[in-house]
Formats: structure tokens, sequence, C-alpha cells
């Protein structure tokens, strides 16, 4: 399978370690010199001299970034800003990145890696249903089209029919979308009764799923699926790339340093252990982050992929720190519960998770999932219990599951899939 940069992507450690330290040096110089926040931050701490000094330099959080909005963690002087790109926060400020004209040309190469690692070469037609605008997500895809010499369909998100309608007349090979959005555009097709053209891949990502959900996805719109990542704050999607092996994400690691961390006290864990991933961007020049805690939880492993990259690869997501939920003391991921529902296959992938205290005090949980169109099922309400049972035995929580009909639960055409409801906190 085509690496882009194998000059890169397969260095021997030992040479792309050299690498790595060389452009955390220059980094660090950087940053004490040009920017306010880490000039301030770095005062004392001596340049590292080799990557295990790494934990010796500040680390940086959302909060960190929320309190310079808009530009306040600009490296370069504004003249030299080319884009910008923002993402949609929840409560308060958007967090702006901003970019020169090499950090876009960086943009477009990791993009064009991840492309590449994803089954799509030069000449082929990709479809990009990621939203144009603000969110890093389509124009990022868009530029690593550019780069890999692919030819971008620039859909955007939303406008089921018009995606429709580009896959099905259109020789397009690879779509890029969030999971929950490829899996109605799966759907549609299936109850419309129709076949894309070429469609053999999909890079899934933006939003949390498991390799259950990709399995399902796979299944049903017919062709191979991986998953991309990504983050606004260190520079959008194509951070790091699951290849054709499905054996992890690698880390574009001349770009992205990755680290993980123990999320209470940021201590580094060592090799395979579980914890939070943080990332430093050795190349960015209008906007680097030293050590982001990215919230995400993942492992990390440096050894040789099948497909011949020598880059690290992180594991599929446990969960964002954040997502956590916490049912009477104990803690749940709804990537643990989508991992069970997705066993069953009778169920489909649509699933939400309802969490509500009552005034008793005691959370109660409860998990709605719309069985398969053409599940044969007896009883929905005997399915539900035996449901029932193996969430609880799995997650360790009292909880309760029901069974829906296909298409009760709400389809997001644009934005991320709203999976949990946690009616607590409202
Ligand atoms: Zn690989």
């Amino acid at each position: 399978m085509a690496i882009f940069r194998p000059e890169y992507e397969a260095l021997e450690r030992p040479a792309l370690e050299a690498l790595q330290l060389e452009r955390l040096r220059a980094l660090v110089e950087r940053l004490r010199a040009s920017s306010a926040v880490y000039g301030e931050r770095l005062r004392g701490i001596p340049a590292p001299r080799s990557l295990e000094d790494l934990a010796a330099l500040p680390m940086t959080t959302k909060d960190d970034l929320r309190e310079s909005y808009p530009l306040g963690m600009l490296a370069v002087s504004s003249e030299r800003l080319a884009r910008i790109h923002a993402s949609s926060g929840t409560t308060g400020n958007p967090t702006i990145t901003a970019y020169t004209r090499e950090d876009l040309r960086i943009f477009g190469e990791v993009n064009a890696r991840s492309l590449a690692a994803a089954g799509i070469r030069p000449g082929e037609m990709f479809q990009v249903a990621w939203g144009y605008g603000l969110f890093t997500g389509g124009l990022g895809m868009h530029g690593g089209c550019e780069t890999l010499g692919a030819c971008a369909v620039p859909a955007s998100s939303g406008n089921t029919a018009r995606q429709l309608q580009l896959l099905c007349d259109l020789p397009v090979v690879g779509i890029g979308a969030t999971p929950s959005y490829a899996l109605v555009l799966a759907e549609r097709l299936r109850a419309e009764n129709r076949r894309p053209k070429a469609l053999r891949y999909a890079l899934c990502g933006a939003e949390a799923w498991t390799r259950e959900m990709r399995a399902e996805l796979e299944a049903l719109l017919g062709v191979t699926a991986t998953n991309i990542y990504g983050l606004t704050e260190i520079i959008g999607p194509g951070v790091a790339q699951e290849c054709l092996e499905k054996a992890g994400l690698h880390v574009q690691e001349d770009h992205f340093l990755a680290e993980v961390v123990d999320p209470e006290s940021g201590a580094p864990l060592p090799e395979g252990a579980r914890g939070e991933l943080v990332l430093t961007t050795l190349t960015r020049e209008a906007m680097p982050v030293l050590r982001y805690r990215t919230r995400d939880l993942t492992s990390l492993v440096r050894e040789r992929c099948a497909c011949g990259r020598t880059t690290a690869r992180i594991d599929w997501f446990t969960g964002r720190v954040d997502d956590m939920l916490v049912i009477r003391g104990i803690n749940v991921f709804p990537s643990a519960v989508e991992e069970v529902l997705l066993r069953f296959a009778e169920l489909s992938p649509n699933y939400r998770i309802v969490v509500d205290r009552p005034p008793n005090g005691l959370d109660v949980m409860l998990v709605e999932v719309e069985h398969q169109p053409d599940a044969a099922i007896d009883d929905v309400d005997v399915l539900a219990e035996i449901v029932t049972g193996r969430l609880a035995e799995t997650l360790l929580v009292s909880l309760h599951a029901r069974v829906l009909p296909p298409g009760t639960i709400e389809r997001i055409e644009a934005g991320k899939a709203k999976r949990v409801i946690d009616r607590r906190t409202l």
C-alpha cells in the first residue's frame, strides 16, 4: 500500500527521534523569543537535551487557549497569517487557530498522508463530507486532496440527497465524514435501494466511535473504513490516521510529538499504558502549542507497523476525560456502551444514553437503541432485557435498556452526533 512520504513516515526511529529533538529544541527557542504566553512559562527551563526532557516543559490546556482568545497565542506577526479556523465552543468563546502559508502546506501534507494511508491514490475522486468553513474538517481534507493529487468533491456536510447523488453518479472512490453521518448516508442508500458508483473507502473521524461501529458501517456501506484523528488546537484533521492494516492510528510524528500521561497527575506513562494524549506541534509557525492536553484517552505503541510505517500508533480512543459519565460513583464511557450494543446482530448503531437523577437522588441510566430494519425479533422486551443484563455485567452499573423501532432516534446531518443526554446537568 502506498506511503505518501516514506522519507518521514518510514524513517528509522533513531533518525526520526533525532529529527523530533532538533525540531523540539528549535520550537522552544522560537517560543521563548516570540510567544508572550510561553516566553514567561519557559523562563529558567533549559533547552531539552533529549526527548525525555520533554516532561520538564510546561503543559498547555484548553483553558490557556480560551484565556488567550482570540490571538494571544500567536508566535508570528499577524501580517504573516494566511488563514484562521475555529472550533465551536459549547460554552463561551470558540478556540481559534491560525496558519501561515507554511502551516497550510503542512496541513495539506499531513492530510495527503492520511488519504494515502486510507487507500486513496492520486487521480482518484474523494468526497469531503465534513463541513467547510471555520471548522477545520472540510478545508483541511480538501487541502489534503490537492497535495495528494486527488480530485476533491467539496460536498461539505449536510444535504444528504445531494451527497447521495454525487456518490451514485460520480466515480467517487473515498468519502470523509463523521461516522454518524456516514451511517446516515449508508442507511439512506439502503432505504432507497441505491448503490454508490465506485465507493470503496471511508475516512471517519471528528467524533468518538468504536471498532464495532466501524464493522457495522463497512458492512452497510460496502467500504473499508479507517479512523482519522485531529483537533483544531493542533492543526485540524491529519494529526493521526489509521492505515489499511487497521492496527492503530499513525501519528505524523515529524510534525506532532505524542505522549501519554496520567490524566490526574500529568506524569508521563510507559509505552502501552492507557492515559491522556498530549501533543506538541513541532513545526507549526503561527500558533504552536507545547504539550497540549487533549483530554482524549488512548495508549501509544512505537513498534514498526506491518504497513512499513515506523511512526508511533495510538489506539482507538476509549473516550474523552470530559465525556466520562459517573453513574452512582462508577465511571462509564459511552464507547463501552456502544461496544456492547453492537455485539448484538439485531441492534443498529443508532443509540443514545439518557441519564437522569430523580428526586430520590439515585442516578438512573437508560440506554435506547434501535433494532436493525430486517432483524427477526420475537419480542423486543425480551431482547431489551438481555441487552440490559449484558450492559450491566460489562459496565458494572445498574441501568435499563430499551429497544426501539428503526428511525426513532434523531439523526444528525451536520455536526457531531449527540449520544448522551445528561439531564442531571440540564
Ligand atoms: Zn500501519
